[in-house]
């Protein structure tokens, strides 16, 4: 009986705070949380998927703790390598790089020395290779954020990192017959304010990056690379004119056919992601939050995130989004794996699920 009237006294406590949230923020729960990085205080940052290129099960979650090292992580959560002798901030990757598309390719900013590391995901071993030629050193004052980018009309590859001042450069990627990449500098510009949070559209060939405390902006690359003056547009603003709230953190693109999806920023100052469509003007759709549920709590001011809209195997067959936890108490902070069912059937009308394929 008393369990009974605890669990009554619960559901009524639960459905009150969803009454209290905003009106247009969907909940959904996590279904995986990593083990958490083996550092104190904020460490864990950034993740992208690397998606197996034969078997969606062995896919794996990479992500960085910037105390120290890169790790890589099975869908269910457990840890399979550590990189250490590093200071990974941000992480990317591209599927199907390289010479006869050979490589699937990730980038990190490495706060150590201000570098770009590149590695290659080896697919038999699932161990991250190293991938450059060269020091990968950028020059930047501060290095911060990192996103890749691959011209959908040109085929060409670029590392994009970024310096805490706000300054972006971008990187020409070519590969060397052994199948090591060499980086040239190519351009370099400045976003007004502190930057980290960045991704690329390869077809529609535009850098989206978060200055922190303002806003999210809308690059134009192939103007910028083709020797063209900087055309950027504003997507959202922080609130109260925007849907916002300070720092604007990690930003992710939801690939689907034909140029559409979604474009998810980490909105950090109220613990949400904000989604905007990918298409047309990149208009807002809707806010989410990850809330705890069983023995997953949820996140709390999240740093990066990312989502693949493809099969990655039992538990996450129409892809999955994955935020970093900075508060993951009593541990050390950690990443949450969401279902991309939950999220895209958490709005009305429901999202798309219907992803591109990420080898492509
Ligand atoms: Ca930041
Ligand atoms: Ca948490
Ligand atoms: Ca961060
Ligand atoms: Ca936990």
């Amino acid at each position: 009986m008393h369990y009974a009237f605890c669990t009554a006294t619960l559901l009524v406590v639960a459905s009150l705070v969803l009454l209290d949230a905003s009106a247009s923020t969907m909940h959904v729960t996590a279904s995986v949380e990593t083990e958490p990085v083996d550092a104190p205080g904020d460490a864990a940052d950034d993740m992208c998927f690397w998606v197996h290129p034969d078997d969606p099960a062995q896919s794996l979650l990479i992500g960085t703790n910037k105390q120290g090292s890169l790790e890589t992580y099975t869908l269910d959560g457990r840890r399979v390598h550590r990189l250490s002798g590093m200071r990974p901030n941000n992480v990317d990757i591209r599927h199907a790089l390289g010479n006869e598309g050979a490589i699937d390719l990730v980038a990190v900013s490495d706060r150590a020395d201000n570098s770009i590391k590149l590695f290659r995901v080896d697919p038999d071993s699932r161990a991250l290779l190293p991938a450059l030629s060269g020091t990968g050193a950028t020059g930047l004052e501060e290095i911060y954020g990192i996103c890749l980018y691959r011209d959908g009309n040109s085929g060409a590859a670029y590392v994009i990192p970024n310096s805490k001042d706000g300054t972006v450069q971008v990187w020409a990627i070519t590969f060397r017959p052994d199948g090591l990449a060499k980086l040239a500098l190519e351009a370099q510009f400045h976003v007004g304010g502190q930057v980290e949070g960045c991704v690329a559209d390869d077809q529609a060939g535009v850098l989206y990056i978060g200055e922190e405390q303002a806003a999210i902006w809308r690059y134009d690359l192939r103007v910028l690379l083709g020797g063209g003056d900087i055309e950027r547009s504003l997507v959202d603003t922080v609130q109260p004119n925007g849907q916002l709230a300070a720092d604007v953190e990690g930003l992710t693109l939801y690939l689907g056919e034909a140029g559409t999806g979604y474009l998810i920023a980490s909105s950090q100052g109220n613990h949400s992601y904000v989604v905007y469509r990918r298409d047309g003007r990149n208009e807002y759709v809707g806010t989410f939050r990850i809330t705890g549920s069983g023995t997953i709590d949820g996140t709390e001011d999240t740093d990066g995130i990312d989502v693949c809209p493809v099969d990655l195997g039992p538990g996450f067959a129409w892809g999955a989004f994955a935020a970093q936890d900075g508060a993951n108490e009593p541990l050390g902070q950690n990443f949450k794996l969401v279902p991309w069912e939950r999220i895209a059937n958490a709005f009305d009308p429901p999202l798309s699920m219907s992803g591109a394929d990420m080898r492509d």
